[in-house]
Parts: C-alpha cells; sequence; structure tokens
C-alpha cells in the first residue's frame, strides 16, 4: 500500500512516541475539540502518555462536555519537559496556539492536521487539506491509512468534528466524502443522535435569553449586505451567558435573507471586540477576516480588534463598502431594515 504517506508517516512517529501532547486552537470548537478527544483516546489506549491540551482552559465550551477524556484536557506536559510529539489540529498558524506555541516549538516533532486554506505550515509534518471538510476527516484518514481501530468512542468524536464543521451537513464542504465518513463512522458505532442532541439542543436558559438579545437586535445594512448584531459584556452580565456558550449564535443571523456576509461582534473581557464572519453568499469571508487581522474558511471566518463594538462596526462596514465598490455609509446611516 503506496497511498496517503503523510498518514502513513504520522502514524509511524505517534506510535514510536511516549509523550504526546494533542492540541487544537484558541476559542475551541467541536471539530478541533472532537479531533483532540479521538485522537488522544486512541493513543492513550495505544499506552501513550498523553496530554491532551488548549490554549485557555476556562474557555472550554459547555456543550462540549459529552466528549470523553474532557476532564483531562488540561495542560502540555510537565513544565520544561516537552512532549517528544505536539499534535495541532485544526490550528492554521502558530499564533492560534497563543501559550502552548513555545510548547510547540520545543517538542521534538510538531504535526500539523488542518484544513484551513490560511494554514501556514509550520509543522515538521504538515498534512493540510484544504478540501477535507473538517479535522476530523483528515485524522479519520490517518486512523484509516495506519490501520487503526475506530472504536465507537472515537467515532463519537471524529463524528463531532464532522458534523460540527459542516454545519449539520450544511455547508458547501459538506461533500460525497463528508457523507461516506459520516457513515463510516456511524457504522464504527458514532452516538450521531446524541451528538446532535448535546451541541445544539443542550443549551442554559441564559443561553436562550441572550440569543433574543441578539436577534432583536439584529439589522440589515442592505447597502453593503451586510447583517450584523452585537453581544456586550453587559449583555453576559444581564443573562448569565458566557461568551463560549455564544459561539454558534451567529448562525442564526444567516437565516436572514438579503444579506452577503453575517456578522456577530462580541465584546471581551479586557475591551477588545472578536467578530464572527459568516458567507451567506458567493462572496468569501476569509479574506476581509484577513485584511483585519484574523483568518478562517471562505464560508466562516474571525478576527480580534482593538476597536470598540461601534468602531468595529464602522470598521467591516467600510471594508464592505469598498468591496462592493462604493462610499461608506455611517454604522447607522444608509438603509437598514429592522
Ligand atoms: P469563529 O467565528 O470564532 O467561530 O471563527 C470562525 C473560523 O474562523 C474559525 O474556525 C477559524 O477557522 C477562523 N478564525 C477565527 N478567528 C481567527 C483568527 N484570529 N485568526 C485566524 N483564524 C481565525
Ligand atoms: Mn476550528
Ligand atoms: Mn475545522
Amino acid at each position: 500500500m503506496k497511498s496517503n504517506p503523510k498518514e502513513r508517516e504520522i502514524g509511524e512517529r505517534l506510535a514510536g512516541a511516549h509523550r504526546v501532547a494533542v492540541a487544537t486552537h484558541v476559542n475551541p470548537d467541536g471539530d478541533g475539540l472532537g479531533s483532540v478527544a479521538g485522537l488522544s483516546l486512541f493513543l492513550e489506549r495505544l499506552g501513550k502518555v498523553v496530554y491532551p491540551c488548549i490554549p485557555r482552559l476556562n474557555e472550554l465550551p459547555p456543550q462540549y462536555s459529552y466528549l470523553p477524556g474532557r476532564e483531562k484536557i488540561g495542560t502540555c506536559g510537565e513544565p520544561g519537559e516537552p512532549p517528544e510529539v505536539f499534535v495541532a489540529l485544526d490550528c492554521s498558524n502558530l499564533e492560534r496556539l497563543e501559550s502552548l506555541a513555545p510548547i510547540a516549538r520545543a517538542s521534538g516533532i510538531l504535526i500539523n492536521v488542518d484544513h484551513h486554506e490560511d494554514n501556514t505550515e509550520y509543522g515538521d509534518i504538515n498534512l493540510v487539506d484544504e478540501r477535507a471538510s473538517s479535522t476530523a476527516e483528515l485524522v479519520f484518514r490517518v486512523f484509516r491509512a495506519n490501520g487503526w481501530e475506530i472504536d465507537p468512542a472515537v467515532a463519537t468524536c471524529l463524528y463531532t468534528g464532522l458534523f460540527t464543521d459542516t454545519g449539520r451537513f450544511q455547508h458547501p464542504n459538506t461533500t460525497p466524502e463528508a457523507f461516506r465518513i459520516a457513515y463510516e463512522l456511524a457504522l464504527a458505532g458514532a452516538e450521531v443522535s446524541r451528538v446532535a442532541r448535546e451541541v445544539y439542543q443542550n443549551q442554559s436558559l441564559s443561553y436562550v435569553h441572550l440569543l433574543g438579545l441578539v436577534l432583536e437586535r439584529a439589522r440589515l445594512s442592505r447597502e453593503v449586505g451586510l447583517v450584523y448584531s452585537t453581544i456586550s459584556q453587559e449583555d453576559l452580565r444581564a443573562t448569565g451567558a458566557s461568551l463560549s456558550e455564544a459561539e454558534d449564535l451567529v448562525d442564526y443571523l444567516r437565516t436572514v435573507r438579503g444579506g452577503k456576509v453575517v456578522a456577530l461582534l462580541k465584546e471581551l473581557e479586557d475591551g477588545r471586540v472578536r467578530v464572527s464572519l459568516r458567507s451567506r453568499d458567493d462572496l468569501p469571508v476569509g479574506p476581509i477576516a484577513r485584511e483585519l487581522g484574523g483568518g478562517g474558511h471562505a464560508m466562516a471566518a474571525g478576527y480580534t480588534t482593538e476597536k470598540n463594538l461601534d468602531g468595529a462596526l464602522r470598521e467591516l462596514i467600510s471594508i464592505l463598502a469598498r468591496l462592493a465598490g462604493h462610499q461608506v455609509p455611517g454604522a447607522e446611516g444608509g438603509e437598514e431594515d429592522r
């Protein structure tokens, strides 16, 4: 079998190591966490010392609590003792690993498995395929290329990545291959109905109240084709919700007809603003996010700005106006629908 040489090389490196760190990006999502959980579980069963890790431990979204091994997610090994192998999953560049980046650099081998088009190929081994629906799909390939068993728990983890990154099999990355792998994972015992319930039907009442605020203040700026809404720190205090619960709220704005781009602007504790962008049309949002210091895919991207909510909105609108080839309306100006 000569196919999938990178997948097999990754398998060999992992099989030969004793201490392995498995990490994903800051503001982790279902793809990053599902991929970390699935690979970590398997490596533990191989008898490795595994360190599943994320940059900010307090930002673990509660809806992924069902992932097996979640309670083991912590720091990347003992201080001063970098892991032999560091696997970065769903992470387009080293900066997205924040505090974990020095550990990744200091490790014996750095393996980068990702599907972002703007991946910087920072690893010693880079398994990067932007055609893959999700990083979980690539991890699945590593399992299959090495003949590793996918048990029901691992299948549930990888299915989580596939299911969430395709927007429940709705986004354009919902390829025949994504369905084929979903089928294989279901066959291997993935709890498909449970994943849907845990991720999308298991919110706090605070979350629903925050959703209410986000929907009520949604606006459509027809002039630049933008549907947007905001979340302030005050909203979080008023509802009792946290930003890590609010990751998928932007998708509700996607339902509004008439916009090309959807944005949810979220005020962080330190006053900066994190902007989640989604495409509703053919206008790719990745380049817009990159221009503003972030990154991402054509359909989903994001960035963080030093500006406040109003300033961030004006900045975004002016970029969209330039792309649309006309002058900037004020954030409150232009034609707006309620
Ligand atoms: P989010 O809206 O935070 O869910 O981000 C959507 C996607 O955009 C993420 O899955 C990442 O692929 C990408 N992304 C978000 N923020 C950044 C950033 N600061 N730098 C690079 N990529 C980002
Ligand atoms: Mn991700
Ligand atoms: Mn992903």
